[in-house]
């Protein structure tokens, strides 16, 4: 029996966590819950997985709740941290995750991970801490998902090439993109996501901090990625002998929800199997008129700080779009902005990346009020 964590219950990942529990109820049991919202559903799931801690991180108000509930942001280490806990489903959104990380990693849990801000922000620490601690970091996101899947294949690859849906705007002209609405921008054609990522999708800034994140997790800067409009295939690994592996599903994050919590096991899933009467497609990424992944990288060869910076500012940006302050193609000027006139520091401390993001994301909301 493993006995899960799950940080961020009541999205739209936590949510789809506890389905695989629904699905193997003699194989998993919940022994913490927290959410940052979402109160009533919360409490609604402690009833259902009755966990032995209950945290509502978004609020100190006392809430109705049949199991006794612990507020506020410390919520999240405890849950991380307990005896009770064998693997750490990390499905919060923000830096909050990256300090739950840490401290799960350094309690020796397993992490299953679905939190970007923790490779993207803090990757070096995130990645150090789990080696020098023995513990397993298993990728939720369907692309580093199918990476690592791939990798099974062989260790010693040429390169990886993530795919892309290329998003609601693949084949437009960024002239063509400067009076796009919030709304137009959270329309995905594959995936049903929260607005944030959705818009990160919409710039192609998702893939630029998948790029990030992949390079952590797979000690590589040989990454490359292509637009593949159907999410079929998640994510390839070229090998040295020519051989490229790619890992295909339908669509849902179901499979590598499910496989990042039974791994070493592969189980029955939920998702039908593919069609494979509809055509699969490819395109070379295009920069000139998406040039977020190409910022991502820039800040991967700063280093230090910088990929901080970056995922600060576009969080910021997009923000600041979402409440119409802002254009579309604005996020990118102001994302480069932050990013060339960064004070870089080479090798930060959890403190230095916590300090880096408040301080762009304060200064941003202040330049934009
Ligand atoms: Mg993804």
């Amino acid at each position: 029996m493993k006995r899960l964590a799950i940080l961020g219950s009541t999205g739209s990942i936590g949510r789809q966590v506890l389905d695989v529990v629904r699905r193997y109820p003699d194989r998993f049991s919940v022994a913490a819950l927290t959410a940052h919202t979402g109160a009533d559903l919360l409490c609604a799931q402690a009833a259902e997985f009755k966990p032995s801690f209950v945290g509502l991180t978004g609020s100190t108000q006392a809430i109705d709740c049949a199991v006794p509930v612990a507020y506020g942001a410390e919520a999240l280490e405890e849950a991380a941290t307990r005896d009770d806990v064998d693997t750490v489903v990390v499905s919060v959104v923000g830096m909050c995750g990256l300090k739950a990380v840490l401290a799960a990693i350094r309690a020796g849990k397993t992490i299953a991970l679905a939190n970007k801000e923790s490779l993207v922000a803090g990757g070096s620490l995130v990645m150090d801490a789990a080696k020098a601690a023995g513990v397993d970091i298993l990728p939720i996101d369907s692309e580093h998902s199918a990476v690592w899947q791939c990798l099974s294949f062989g260790k010693r690859f040429q390169k990886i090439i993530l795919t892309a849906s290329g998003g609601p705007f693949f084949g437009r002209t960024r002239d063509s993109l400067k009076n796009i609405t919030p709304e137009e921008a959270v329309k995905h054609p594959n995936w049903n996501m929260g607005a944030k990522i959705s818009v990160d999708s919409a710039t192609m800034m998702n893939k630029g901090l998948e790029i990030i994140e992949a390079a952590h997790l797979f000690h590589t800067d040989r990454i490359e990625y292509v637009i593949h409009r159907e999410s079929v295939i998640h994510s390839m690994v070229a090998f040295e002998d020519g051989t490229i592996a790619a890992q295909m599903s339908p669509p849902t994050m179901d499979i590598p929800i499910q496989l990042a919590l039974t791994y070493p096991e592969r189980l029955p899933s939920g998702t039908p199997t593919f069609d494979f009467s509809k055509p699969l497609t490819f395109h070379a990424p295009d920069e000139k008129n998406f040039p977020m992944p190409a910022l991502a990288r820039e800040s991967l060869r700063i280093g230090g700080n910088a990929p901080c910076a970056l995922n600060a500012a576009n969080e910021a940006a997009v923000g600041l779009f979402l409440k119409h302050k802002i254009g579309f193609c604005d996020i990118y000027e102001i994302v480069k902005g932050v990013l060339s006139t960064l004070s870089v520091i080479e090798k930060p401390t959890l403190q230095d990346i916590l300090n880096t993001y408040d301080e762009i994301v304060g200064k941003l909301m202040r330049d934009y009020r």
